[in-house]
Order: structure tokens, then C-alpha cells, then sequence
């Protein structure tokens, strides 16, 4: 399982899909998907789903993880050729300059570019330590005009991205672009492929959904359509051992999945998800079964989809699973291949215990 983790992640790390773009991503997966048998389709927003019928008495399951990622749209192209950009979803502007990203104009001819970085002999002390925002910066595609970064198909609007990138570190990590949530897919593809072999269980809708990164928009779509009863979202959780993170958690890379207990933004929606006890259970009660350590998180700063998802209908049993994640939202993150299998294993034996009498009740 390990190798066809690895393989599918480092595949879906090197094709872009800014949010709202996650086409080339979405095509990608349904081929994986179909490899299998898996027949799945796409909605009007651009979430990717697979149902997999099951036992009627038994609760819809709704598991989901986003392809987006976040980078940039362009904004405007300067007369010299520099393209100019707005920010897309949380991108850290302290970890941009001299970053490599790609233009997205259409597969085969996408257009390379550097963020640019003025030359350090000329960099004064007083500029040594200030980080530029976005709109001040400057992306050089070498063509040195308006007129030939347009002959190359750059318009106002194109996505732009990290330049995709997988790094095979060693101990079975993983650096690169938007391991922040295709480490999420390809746990789900392969999730998935274990549940066209199994045999009975609930019904089970897998979801890989859209705009994640803008706002949280796409799952929404998906849930609402589907109506279930449980959702499981999968998403990166902070990795707290490194020495810059020691106070957020407890949260080691290679020490198995993770369970989100509290997630809070803090800002902007205010959004989160406090997990149904029933669902916290259901993992618990999994990991323990499976032999598996089950790592906790709670923390602010960080939220997902599954906030509007819980809300949807009568409430949905909602509860949010993952991996833990270094230096998340940089052109470099970092995941670990056991993590990964373990969360695969964790989420297939926990969708097979959920049957007709599963309790969706908060319990005495
Ligand atoms: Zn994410």
C-alpha cells in the first residue's frame, strides 16, 4: 500500500489546481478511480464523487478531502513583461521571494516564472528584513513584454502556483506542493479502492471536493446533495515537533494519524468544528481495534470544509481526520508516508463498523 500511496501522492502533488482550477487534478483522480472499476462524476462546482452503496438500515457516510490548493490569480501585466498578482487563500508572503511557480494558460503550455527578489548587493539594511505583500510583488517569465507574456497565453486572471514539486526525503517523507490535501486524495483514492473490494458496510460517498482554500466553498455543494448522516473530513493537522511549534500541541510526524478535537479560525468566519462524540468514538474505538495510535489536536488557527459541512439539514455527525503536516502553506511541506498508511487503514476499518446500529445519538 505504501508504494501506491506514494506513487499516486507524488503524481498529484506535480499537477496544479488552484481553487476553482482543479480540473487537470479532477481528471486525474476520476483516472485513478476508473483504473479500479470506480465509476464517479462530477457536480457543477467541480467535486469529484463515488458512491459506493451499502446496508440500508445503516448510516450514509460522506468522507471528503479537497483538491484545491492556494497560490494566486494574476492581476495585472505590467508593459516590461512582470506579471503582477493577487493573493489566493493563505499563502505565508515571508516564505515567497525567489519562489519558482507556474502560470497556469492550459496543460503543455502552462508558463514558468520567478517571484522576484532584488539582488541582494543592492539590498539595503533597512530592506534586509521586510517582507513584501503580494501586490508588490513581481513575477519575471523572461519574455520582457506585455505583448509576448500575452502571446503566451498569461491573462488577467490565470491561476498561478508554487512550481509543482515532490522531494523524496528520507525515513518515508515526502516534501513538496500541496501535500496540503493531495496526501488527503490519495489516502482517499486508496481508501477507495478498498471499498469497491469490500463487502457490505454503509453507504459510503466519497467526495474530493473543490475551493477548499477559497473560503471553504466546495464540500458544502457535495454534502448538501448527499445528505449524510456522518461526515469524515481529511485534511493536514498541525505537526507540532519541531522546535518552532513545541507550544501549539503534541502532534509528531510518523506517530500515525490524527483527530481534530477543537478547530477554531479565530478570524475571518469565525469557523470550526467542535466533533460529534459519536464520531470521536467511532475513531477511538478504530484506532484501538487496529492497533493504531490515534495523535489529538485542538487547536486555533487552523479549520476546514467540514464547518459548513456539520451545519447542513438536522446536523451531520461530523469529525475531522488526518495527517500530521510541517511548514503547511510553504512551497515546501512535508508529510510521512506511515502517517499516511495509517490514516488509510484507520478510515476503512472505521467505515466498516459502521452499521444499522450505529448510534448517531451524543450518548447519556
Ligand atoms: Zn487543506
Amino acid at each position: 500500500m505504501r508504494e501506491r500511496l506514494k506513487r499516486d501522492l507524488v503524481d498529484l502533488m506535480l499537477i496544479p489546481g488552484l481553487s476553482g482550477h482543479e480540473d487537470r487534478v479532477r481528471r486525474h483522480i476520476a483516472g485513478l478511480l476508473a483504473a479500479e472499476g470506480v465509476e464517479s462524476r462530477a457536480d457543477r462546482l467541480g467535486n469529484l464523487i463515488a458512491t459506493f452503496p451499502g446496508e440500508a438500515g445503516a448510516p450514509s457516510v460522506m468522507v471528503f478531502t479537497h483538491m484545491d490548493q492556494l497560490g494566486f490569480f494574476v492581476r495585472k501585466i505590467e508593459a516590461d513583461g512582470m506579471v503582477r498578482v493577487e493573493r489566493m487563500g493563505g499563502v505565508p508572503e515571508r516564505a515567497l521571494a525567489s519562489q519558482a511557480v507556474l502560470l497556469c494558460v492550459g496543460e503543455g503550455r502552462d508558463v514558468p516564472g520567478v517571484i522576484a527578489n532584488k539582488s541582494h548587493h543592492a539590498t539595503s539594511p533597512e530592506e534586509k528584513y521586510v517582507v513584501l505583500k503580494t501586490p508588490e510583488l513581481r513575477i519575471d517569465t523572461g519574455h520582457g513584454s506585455k505583448a509576448a507574456v500575452e502571446a503566451a497565453g498569461v491573462r488577467i486572471g490565470t491561476p498561478v502556483v508554487y512550481r509543482p514539486n515532490a522531494v523524496e526525503l528520507a525515513g518515508g517523507r515526502i516534501a513538496g506542493t500541496s501535500v496540503d490535501d493531495r496526501a488527503g486524495c490519495a489516502v482517499l483514492v486508496e481508501v477507495a479502492r478498498a471499498l469497491k473490494a469490500r463487502t457490505g458496510g454503509p453507504t459510503v460517498h466519497v467526495v474530493f471536493s473543490v475551493q477548499e482554500e477559497f473560503n471553504l466553498r466546495g464540500a458544502v455543494v457535495a454534502a448538501q446533495v448527499l445528505k449524510p448522516d456522518v461526515a469524515i473530513q481529511i485534511d493536514l493537522m498541525l505537526a507540532c515537533d519541531t522546535p518552532d511549534m513545541a507550544d501549539r500541541g503534541e502532534m509528531v510526524m510518523g506517530g500515525g494519524p490524527g483527530i481534530s478535537l477543537y478547530s477554531f479560525h479565530g478570524r475571518g468566519t469565525l469557523n470550526g468544528v467542535i466533533p460529534h462524540p459519536a464520531a470521536v468514538r467511532l475513531m477511538e474505538e478504530t484506532a484501538a481495534a487496529e492497533g493504531l495510535t490515534l495523535q489529538r489536536s485542538a487547536q486555533v488557527g487552523v479549520l476546514t470544509d467540514l464547518s459548513y459541512v456539520q451545519l447542513l439539514g438536522e446536523g451531520v455527525v461530523a469529525v475531522d481526520v488526518g495527517f500530521p503536516c510541517r511548514y503547511t502553506h510553504s512551497s515546501l511541506e512535508i508529510c510521512d508516508l506511515g502517517d499516511l498508511e495509517g490514516l488509510t487503514r484507520l478510515l476503512v476499518a472505521a467505515l466498516g463498523r459502521i452499521g444499522p446500529g450505529f448510534d448517531l445519538t451524543r450518548g447519556a
